[in-house]
């Protein structure tokens, strides 16, 4: 009987960073997980512990190809989210955006599941608001080299609110701020990522332009947690609802506490700031708060300990 109940929750990208701690949390809770991913940056690596557990199942798939499965959940986290790695073939990352998510709500619609999207702090763009509301439309180029990310994780909302409209599909969209921890991709050219493996290294910190620029970083269990609370909310809370910690930190205040906290004799060195580079990003996270009880619990000098830890056993083996 307790098979014919558990929980079947299906996570797109559950082979990336976010997808394999969701997998986990998952299996912790007592689901039975299908993980499904096309490995464009996830790697087996990331789920290798989780291959054994008798109710995790993997399967290789692209997202952009309609998929046949039953479950009760969807959690939909499938794209590239670094800026490298998305703008290595922006056509494919907006393709994985917008099939992906008509794949998926297609899917939901079929089952009458919930459905989860990961959306991003990036559909605000450069915000002209600050500390960024729900209410905030955005401040995006359309024909940038973020586009093909901030464009494409922007119609896929407005594909979620229109399925909801449309056919009453219970949805739930989370507007994901930077997050950071273990199983980060070491190359995917992230802020956190490069600073840990150019201090665990010995390189020069690159700062892009004079580091004024501001990030609020999330440790990962603290995002994950917002995602569970988001998937069990009332009915018809749909979000869009910002996750992610309102702790805004410099790019130099945050390579400052990396090469305190490695003890690295790196030095900073500063590089041209990418086009369409945020100035600030900091969410307001007062819906999370009201409508999941939830709020980040993990400051960034605790969060950058266990993820310093990771990146020096990845480099060391
Ligand atoms: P990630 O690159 O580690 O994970 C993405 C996963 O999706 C990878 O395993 C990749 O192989 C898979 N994937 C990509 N294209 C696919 C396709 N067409 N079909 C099937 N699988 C595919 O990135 P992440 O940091 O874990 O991000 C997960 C989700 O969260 C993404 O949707 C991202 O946009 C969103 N997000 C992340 C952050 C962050 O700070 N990490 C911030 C905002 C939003
Ligand atoms: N950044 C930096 N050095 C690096 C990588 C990134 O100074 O080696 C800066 C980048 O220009 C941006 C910030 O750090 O201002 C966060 O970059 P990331 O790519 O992690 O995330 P996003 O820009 O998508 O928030």
């Amino acid at each position: 009987m307790a098979e014919l109940q558990r929980r079947k929750v299906l996570v797109t990208g559950g082979a990336g960073f976010l997808g394999s701690h969701l997998c986990e949390r998952l299996l912790a809770d007592g689901a039975d997980v299908l993980c499904v991913d096309n490995y464009f940056t996830g790697t087996r690596d990331n789920i290798l512990h989780l291959q054994n557990h008798p109710h995790f199942e993997m399967m290789r798939h692209d997202v952009t190809f309609p998929l046949y499965v039953e479950v009760d959940e969807i959690y939909n986290l499938a794209c590239p989210a670094s800026p490298v790695h998305y703008q290595h073939d922006p056509v494919q990352t907006t393709k994985t955006s917008v099939h992906g998510a008509i794949n998926m709500l297609g899917l939901a619609k079929r089952l009458r599941s919930r459905i989860f999207q990961a959306s991003t702090s990036e559909v605000y763009g450069d915000p002209q608001q600050h500390p960024q509301t729900e209410s905030y439309w955005g401040h995006v180029n359309p024909i940038g080299f973020r586009a093909c990310y901030d464009e494409g994780k922007r119609c896929a909302e407005t594909l979620f609110f229109d399925y909801h409209r449309q056919h009453a599909l219970p949805i739930k969209v989370a507007r994901i701020f930077n997050t950071y921890g273990p199983r980060m991709h070491p190359n995917d050219g992230r802020v956190v990522s490069n600073f840990v493996v150019q201090a665990l290294r010995g390189e020069s910190i690159t700062i892009y332009g004079e580091g004024e620029q501001t990030r609020s970083f999330c440790y990962v269990d603290d995002l994950i947690e917002g995602f569970v609370r988001l998937m069990a909310s009332r009915e018809d809370f749909t979000g869009p609802v910002n996750l992610g910690n309102p702790d805004e930190f410099s790019i130099r205040e945050l390579a400052e506490a990396v090469i305190e906290l490695t003890g690295s004799a790196s030095k900073i060195v500063h590089k041209e700031l990418p086009q369409d580079d945020p100035q600030r990003r900091r969410p307001d996270i007062s819906l999370a708060g009201k409508e999941l009880d939830w709020a980040p619990k993990t400051p960034l000098r605790e969060g950058l300990l266990p993820t310093i830890a990771y990146f020096d056993k990845l480099l060391s083996d």
